[in-house]
This record gives C-alpha cells, sequence and structure tokens, in this order.
C-alpha cells in the first residue's frame, strides 16, 4: 500500500536543500517521489494511506555512526556480556536498538561487540523479524594482545593473524572492519589513549586486506600520531579523533588534517548524551574545551560524522540529541549538524544510494518532528512519526530525568 506523508516542510538533504508544503510517497520499504503534495496525490495507487503533519517538520531519519549495542551503559559496560548468557545479551541488544529508533534514528553503525550479536540481530531486522533501524556492524575489534578491548576476542598478532581474523570477520558478515588503532580508556593496563597500537604496516596491511573482500576500516584513533598513521593507510573513518599528543594535551597538525581532508576521509567524533559532565572529568589546558577540534578540521575540509558510542559509561541509546547540542555550543548552525548526521553519515557509511536524504529510490527512513529543526534541535526530542524502511513506529517519548541523566 501507498503511504502519503505530507509536512508544512521537507528538509530532503543535504544541507540548504528544502521543500514547503510538499510530501514524501512512501510505497514498500521505498520512498517513490518527493515533491508537491497534490502532484503526488495523483501519482499515488487507490486506496493509499495519507497524513498530513501541519506545523511540522518532514526529515531523513538520523543516523549514529558509532555504538556498541552489546554494552549497557554501566559503570562495566561490558560486565553484563561477560557474565550473561549470550540469549540475554542478545535481548538487550535488540532493547537498545529499538530505544535508538525511538529516539529517531533510522541507521546506526556497531563498531565493536562480541560473538557476532550484531550481525544476528541486524539480520532479523533486515529480514523484517523484529522491528528496528538498520545495523551494520563490524563485529570483534581487531587489537594486539593485552590491547585496547581484548576481552571481546579479537586479538591479532603479526600479518598472518591479521590476515585470517579479516577474512573471518568478512565470512561472518561483517559490513566494516573495526581497528583499535590506539589505546582507549576502558582497558586497564592497555596502552594509553594517545598510544598508538598497530604500526604503520600494519594499518596499511589491515586497510589492504579489508578492502580485498570489499570492506571500508574504521580506526579508533585519538593521538595524533596514530591518527597519522591511520591518515597514511587510508582508512574510511577516523573514530574519536581527538588530536592528541603525547602527554595527552591537544596537538593538531594542520597537514595531517589537510591530507585527510583531500583524502575524504571522516572524523567519525564521538560526542556521549553526558557529554558535559564527561567534559568536567576531563582535565583540559587553558583555552580548550571539549569537541573544540571539530570546528578547526571543519575549517580544513574534514567531513565530520556524529556517533555517541552508547553503551559505554552513561552514554545511554535514548538520547541522540544531546549529543548535538555539543555542536551548537562550538557554534555549528543547526542545518549542518542534521548533514553531519544523515546525508554524511550515509557518505561515509557507503549508504548514499540508501538512505540519508529524502529522495526517490532512498529507503523510507523519516522523522516528522514538531515545529522546525532548522531553529530548534529540541524539536527532534519527540518526533510524531518515525519510519524505518517504510515500517512505522511511534516514539515512546517517554524518556525520563532519570534516564537521560543516569550514571554521570
Ligand atoms: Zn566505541
Amino acid at each position: 500500500m501507498d503511504t502519503l506523508i505530507s509536512a508544512d516542510r521537507l528538509l530532503t538533504g543535504p544541507a540548504g536543500q528544502q521543500l514547503t508544503d510538499a510530501a514524501v510517497l512512501v510505497r514498500g520499504d521505498r520512498i517513490v517521489a518527493v515533491g508537491g503534495r497534490d502532484e503526488l496525490r495523483q501519482q499515488a495507487r487507490a486506496g493509499s494511506d495519507e497524513q498530513h503533519h501541519s506545523d511540522a517538520t518532514l526529515l531523513p531519519g538520523l543516523i549514529n555512526t558509532h555504538l556498541h549495542l552489546v554494552a549497557d551503559a554501566s559503570r562495566d559496560p561490558f560486565g553484563a556480556f561477560r557474565t550473561s548468557t549470550p540469549e540475554a545479551v542478545f535481548e538487550a541488544m535488540a532493547d537498545r536498538a529499538l530505544q535508538a529508533l525511538d529516539a529517531g534514528v533510522t541507521t546506526i553503525r556497531d563498531l565493536g561487540d562480541g560473538h557476532g550479536l550484531a550481525f544476528a540481530l541486524r539480520n532479523e531486522i533486515a529480514s523484517g523479524t523484529r522491528p528496528g533501524p538498520r545495523i551494520l556492524a563490524a563485529g570483534t575489534p581487531l587489537t594486539p594482545p593485552d590491547g585496547h578491548c581484548w576481552f571481546l576476542g579479537g586479538v591479532v598478532e603479526g600479518p598472518d593473524a591479521i590476515r585470517a581474523r579479516i577474512r573471518e570477520l568478512a565470512d561472518a558478515g561483517a559490513d566494516v572492519i573495526k581497528v583499535m588503532a590506539g589505546g582507549g580508556q576502558t582497558t586497564p593496563g592497555g596502552a594509553s589513549p594517545w598510544e598508538s597500537q598497530f604500526t604503520l604496516d600494519e594499518l596499511r596491511l589491515i586497510v589492504a586486506e579489508a578492502g580485498a573482500v570489499g570492506l571500508p576500516v574504521a580506526a579508533h584513533a585519538h593521538g595524533t600520531q596514530t591518527i597519522t598513521d591511520c591518515v597514511a593507510a587510508g582508512v574510511r573513518t577516523i573514530e574519536h579523533c581527538g588530536w592528541r599528543g603525547g602527554s595527552g594535551k591537544p596537538d593538531r597538525r594542520d597537514d595531517v588534517a589537510r591530507r585527510m581532508a583531500a583524502a575524504g576521509i571522516y572524523a567519525g567524533d564521538t560526542t556521549p548524551p553526558n557529554w558535559p559532565a564527561f567534559a568536567a572529568r576531563i582535565p583540559f589546558p587553558p583555552g580548550h574545551r571539549l569537541g573544540d577540534q571539530l570546528p578547526w578540521m571543519d575549517s580544513l575540509g574534514v567531513p565530520i560524522i556524529i556517533g555517541t558510542d552508547s553503551g559505554m559509561p552513561g552514554a545511554v541509546f535514548n538520547d541522540f540529541v544531546s549529543a548535538l547540542e555539543m555542536y551548537t555550543e562550538l557554534g555549528f548552525p543547526n542545518d549542518r549538524i542534521l548533514q553531519f548526521a544523515t546525508a554524511n553519515a550515509a557518505d561515509a557509511l557507503g549508504l548514499s544510494a540508501v538512505t540519508g536524504c529524502l529522495a526517490a529510490g532512498l529507503a523510507a527512513d523519516l522523522l516528522v518532528v514538531d515545529g522546525d529543526p532548522l531553529t530548534d534541535l529540541q524539536t527532534l526530542r519527540r518526533p510524531r512519526l518515525v519510519m524505518a524502511r517504510g515500517r512505522i513506529h511511534h516514539s515512546s517519548a517517554q524518556q525520563s530525568e532519570e534516564e537521560t541523566t543516569a550514571d554521570v
């Protein structure tokens, strides 16, 4: 059956593209036309469903490019993963994916789990067995012995092990290869966040082996040297991308950022919904604050995408908008913030022909929100309608104060 959805305003994307008093015609899981309401009414098949939303905006579904469904956002985020049955962990993951969808996120990229659970959930949702957002999944991240997140099971040492692991992940259905190129915060005893865990030659091998099976590479990197190596190796996205020097202090290199921009390598920012509390725990040198590498990268042409690292302590799954608010604080206009979270993200994930804009032929991934998100991002908090691949979900809109400030 056809569904004609219209609103006062359509943000078709990318930034700056919009229509007034227009509609989207949905057939099955796809958008078949976008344009004037009366014109589309004539294209709709007999018996079509029609809904008009006044004082509202229709826009593409949001894309969260970095989260971990297997983690539960508690102080010991992988604790339940280690101690529960895979069945219980799987059900909890399905619930977290639904929380993201209720908040208007129609595509998520899972950048690290264990036991192939995110692949299984992705497949169930894609087949229509379960409701949920589209999932792209990396499976188990590559890391050296005792390296960042070794406990997820992705330890590799030497070229043969790297090759074997990438083949194994590709066979299991990985959409992207995740490499812990540098250290992180959640692994006691491992490398510090600004230290590298793989050599440039190893990163080049990972990119080449992933490329041979048609997969992009997402690299976890906080440190400037690690970022520099990831740019040289030609990864697709650099996650976190915090530009820290050996001491952990900000260390930005214009030449490297320019090469990153020229190569079209995305900065995969990770701003948790509870970023004000997160920022308060980080000792910034005078003149620096959380996220201030983003306007700098943007000024040099580095493309930006937004993830929340949901699953990490305090980073809940049902609140993407709070993460977007940091971009407002940093001075980005709303149309660009929305572009980072839709069209840019789709491009970075290789989904430009699938989602990220409202256009004929793309998946029917869309939101209707009250008012105008170009003037107020808060309008995104309670979508009137969330549609994922043509399937309608209503927002739960029941997010409590308690949940949004959990564990900060
Ligand atoms: Zn992460």
